[in-house]
């Protein structure tokens, strides 16, 4: 028998599950021992070996190489031993940054994995979705990616879109009921549900037959393309910056060379030397740094609550200058509680807090119980009955189990009396019309015990105004009229302007046999009444707007919930400047693209708007220049997110859909995450601007004290394997601590960087070339300084040389932690650069004065009073130009 063909008796039979208590841990545990991990096989990954042997395959380390193979086929064996040495370590510390780099990416793709609802002994439970096994019973709505082949057992209103599968891009709605078909083809299969596949519209639940490879995804799709990180701008212009960069070095090294050639040096050794210098100058590791840099800070988001799906937003978010978010859950709790109710006049007030069903109702001050006002009853009444949520209670807690403002109704119902038992004794829902924003309604039909029909539709009070023909006054059912329309709108207002969340419920009786499909259910209606509830702002949203607008961040709320609603908060939050404008859903409708845009700068608050509208909200902003971020969570959300220069989805409430478009992912919903992110982003950059200028800094510094030797006819200032160490020790570990720097005090008080913006910009190729030009000449002098003293001991000189290049660099790193000034910043606040630092000095000592090292690095001790000069000199480059020059005002 094939599996469409089954009823579920037999489905369950074959699959050895339960409807209500799914399977067991210990089961599930077995079944996936025996099926393996529900995943797609993934393309081949570079081996260890492989990305070991990558790093040598650079050209000058090749020249290198050979240089020094043939070095020490002319008896030159220590040279040759330590320059391989040396060139050894190097390929492992770039095998483990690479390594490292590669981890964090994959870790990435791990965090952002699908989550799925299954039900496991008896309780549904999120899991990630490689965990499912045959049998698992899963739940899924609109905007859930499934998470393994189905046959599905229950659906509402349930449409899948198949496209990845079968190519057809319309959803097709599915149902639960089995048939009978011989040679059926995948898209005729309404009583499944395939891996991969998206639900657009709906919810259902299903029994999983396949997963993996043994879905039906698994055997068309025999390798899963990898999404592949794109590099950020910034990697792709230092891929072209480092071409740049290669053949300047080149160039240096051949005049250095030509030059020490032309002063009588022999060919042999300049050729060794030159090489080794290009090795030093070439900076080959930037891009695994940058990589590195970016997956730590990628880290340090994590730990922040926010999870980067695609690594260029890091870069963008520092030049992120508009923030788009939703209200709803992003800048508020989304803790609803009810707190009045309006019918016919009239209003009751409830208390208590939360989903706790402890509260009573007041009407202007006094007690009242609510079994006396019919209204009130039935307005609470209907809340619950139109609604797809649940409250669950363990042990004295109160969990809810879908929307929030739903909830809220549960809990107010309850309030009065209606609990679940009696709702459920009492009525029967025929049909279910879910929720969604672009409606912004929801209906139900339902039979009471008598066998009568009514439809209950809940939603936006101005769209049920106007699907309502009739009014309930004094509990008799009357025509709405202008007068009552009026006093409708006036009590809107009123529960709006406190910032209450406002939902309304209207009702139409049916004849008992009739299920109207959507269009003619929400017609005709009798108006009931409203409900107003709080759903509090999040306490820290508000400082972060303020932060966001000292860093040249304008916040711009969107929401579907009422214009005066989220005016009101908006006010609350500090976002609306008092000449702000606040735009609703429909007059978006009437404007034009480009009228849009023309007004957009002026406007704070977009209100009653549906999903569709984001896009042409972000659309316009981006036509005025700026780099927009833009939240959502649901599956229309989907291409205003990927239209956003950074689309940002919701960790908790967002749908699969929305968190696949987005490069962002704010694992708690909260508005603060992505400040944190945009601090975090902006910190980043600057950090690997630091490296950056360090690492160029010090090569410039390197090749201008061997070209101008050359120049000047003085001996070689430092022998190759010195040039090499310094490469290594000095330019490598200060370079990736300053990747860990802390921000600078001021990085939110600073304007949006350009996305346009170079890699030199902001004086960063100045700084670079007066720093670099500095370090070679006190380098130089220092060298010349010792070896005009006392021209017969050269190694003594060039050990000078190598102390003052190396302590150069050293200080210099420090100027390198600011934009400013190196007196802006605490030196002993970045622990790693610290620790680098001083491994770096010990390093150069043991170097220097360890006995069995100086034959290797052709190095003297060095004496005392010399060091007076050494410091003095190294100095320079870096004080000269603090505080002056450079120290602009902000
Ligand atoms: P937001 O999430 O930005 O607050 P929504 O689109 O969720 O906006 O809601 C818009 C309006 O629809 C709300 O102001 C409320 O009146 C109504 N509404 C919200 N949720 C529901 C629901 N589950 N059922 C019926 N109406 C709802
Ligand atoms: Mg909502």
């Amino acid at each position: 028998m094939k599996w469409h063909e089954m009823g579920q008796t037999e489905l369950l039979n074959i699959t050895k599950t339960s409807i209500d208590k799914g399977l067991t841990e210990k089961e599930a545990g077995k079944r996936l021992e025996r099926h393996g991990t529900n995943e797609l096989q993934e393309g081949e990954k570079t081996s260890a070996v492989a990305l070991f042997f990558s790093q040598f395959k650079d050209f000058m380390v090749l020249v290198l190489l050979a240089a020094t193979l043939i070095s020490g086929f002319l008896g030159e064996y220590i040279d040759a031993i330590a320059i391989i040495a040396i060139i050894f370590v190097n390929g492992i510390l770039g095998f483990f940054q690479e390594r490292r780099a590669e981890r964090s990416l994959e870790a990435l793709k791990e965090l952002s994995a699908p989550q799925v609802a299954v039900l496991r002994e008896g309780n549904w439970v999120k899991i990630p979705s490689k965990e499912l096994v045959p049998g698992d019973v899963v739940r899924f709505a609109s905007g859930d990616r499934i998470g393994a082949d189905l046959r599905l057992v229950e659906t509402k209103s349930l449409e899948i879109e198949e496209s990845a599968l079968t190519g057809e891009s319309l959803p097709v709605s599915k149902q639960a009921d089995a048939f009978q078909a011989s040679d059926v083809s995948l898209g005729d299969l309404k009583n499944m549900a395939f891996m991969g596949t998206l639900v657009t519209r709906g919810s259902g639940i299903g029994v999983v037959i396949g997963t993996g490879m043994n879905s039906a995804m698994g055997k068309i799709a025999d390798m899963l393309e990898s999404a592949g990180n794109t590099a950020t701008p910034l990697q792709r212009r230092l891929e072209e910056l480092g071409k740049i960069l290669i053949v300047a070095a080149l160039f240096l090294t051949l005049l250095v060379v030509a030059a020490g050639v032309i002063q009588g040096h022999d060919l042999y050794s300049m050729f060794l030397a030159g090489v080794s210098l290009a090795v030093a100058a070439i900076p080959e590791g930037l891009p695994a740094i940058v990589t590195v840099a970016l997956s730590l800070g990628v880290q340090r988001m994590i730990r922040q609550k926010s999870i980067v799906r695609k690594l260029p937003a890091v870069e963008t978010l520092g030049c992120a200058s508009i923030i788009c978010s939703d209200k709803t859950g992003t800048m508020t709790q989304n803790k609803m509680t009810v707190t009045h109710v309006w019918s016919g006049g009239k209003i009751w007030n409830v208390s208590g807090i939360g989903y706790e069903p402890e509260g009573s109702f007041s009407m202007n001050g006094r007690d009242v119980q609510a079994k006396h006002h019919k209204p009130l009853q039935q307005v609470l009444l209907f809340g619950a009955l139109c609604n797809s949520s649940s409250i669950i209670e363990k042990d004295g807690e109160f969990r809810l189990d879908g929307d929030p403002t739903e909830g809220a109704l549960l809990t107010a119902a309850r309030k009065a009396g209606f609990t679940d038992k009696y709702v459920d004794e009492h009525f029967k829902i025929i049909e279910e019309f879910p929720f969604d924003s672009t409606r912004k309604m929801m209906s139900v039909i339902v039979e009471d015990k008598s066998g009568k029909r009514f439809v209950i539709t809940k939603g936006a009070p101005d769209v049920l105004m106007k699907r309502s023909s009739h009014t309930l006054t004094e509990e008799k059912r009357e025509i709405f009229t202008k007068e009552r329309l009026a006093e409708t709108s006036a009590a809107l207002e009123t529960l709006a302007s406190q910032a209450l969340r406002t939902i309304a419920v209207a009702y139409k009786p049916i004849k008992d046999t009739e299920n109207p499909p959507l269009e003619k259910a929400e017609s005709g209606l009798t108006f009931i009444g409203l409900l107003g509830m709080i759903d509090p702002p999040r306490p820290e949203v508000k400082t972060a707007i303020k932060e966001c607008r000292e860093a040249g961040i304008k916040t711009v709320m969107i929401t579907g919930d009422h214009v005066i609603t989220a005016t009101a908060i908006a006010k609350d939050l500090g976002l609306l400047p008092p000449r702000g404008k606040v735009m609703d859903g429909q007059m978006l409708n009437e404007l034009s693209q480009e009228e849009l845009a023309e007004i957009v700068d002026d406007v704070y608050v977009f209100a009653r708007v549906s999903p569709e509208h984001k896009l042409k909200i972000v659309t316009a902003y981006q036509e005025n220049g700026h780099i927009v971020a833009m939240t959502g969570d649901g599956v229309n959300d989907a291409p205003a997110i990927k239209q956003a220069d950074i689309g940002i989805s919701m960790g908790i409430t967002g749908t699969d859909v929305a968190k696949e478009a987005s490069s962002l992912i704010l694992v708690d919903d909260n508005f603060a995450t992505i400040k944190s992110a945009i601090k975090e982003g902006r910190n980043i950059y600057e950090n690997i601007r630091k490296f950056i200028r360090y690492l160029l800094a010090s090569n410039v510094g390197e090749i201008l004290v061997m070209l101008f030797a050359m120049l000047l006819a003085l001996p070689l200032p430092l022998v190759p394997i010195q040039i090499l160490w310094v490469n290594l020790v000095t330019d490598g570990l200060p370079a990736m601590a300053l990747g860990m720097d802390q921000p600078e005090d001021d990085v939110m008080q600073r304007k949006p960087r350009s996305p346009k913006e170079g890699v030199f910009a902001r004086g960063l190729g100045w700084k670079v070339v007066s720093r670099g030009f500095l370090i070679g000449i006190a380098t130089l002098g220092a060298f010349m300084f010792i070896y005009n003293r006392n021209p017969e001991a050269l190694e003594y000189a060039q050990t000078v040389a190598f102390a003052t290049l190396v302590l150069a660099q050293l200080i210099h790193v420090f100027d390198c932690r600011s934009e400013r000034s190196i007196f802006d910043r605490n030196p002993f606040e970045n622990i790693y650069l610290l620790g680098a630092v001083l491994s770096s000095i010990l390093l150069m000592l043991v170097v220097i004065y360890y006995p069995p090292l100086q034959p290797i690095f052709h190095t003297v001790p060095i004496l005392m009073a010399d060091w007076l000069l050494i410091v003095g000199m190294s100095a320079i480059p870096t004080f000269l130009l603090a505080g002056s020059l450079l120290t602009r005002k902000k």
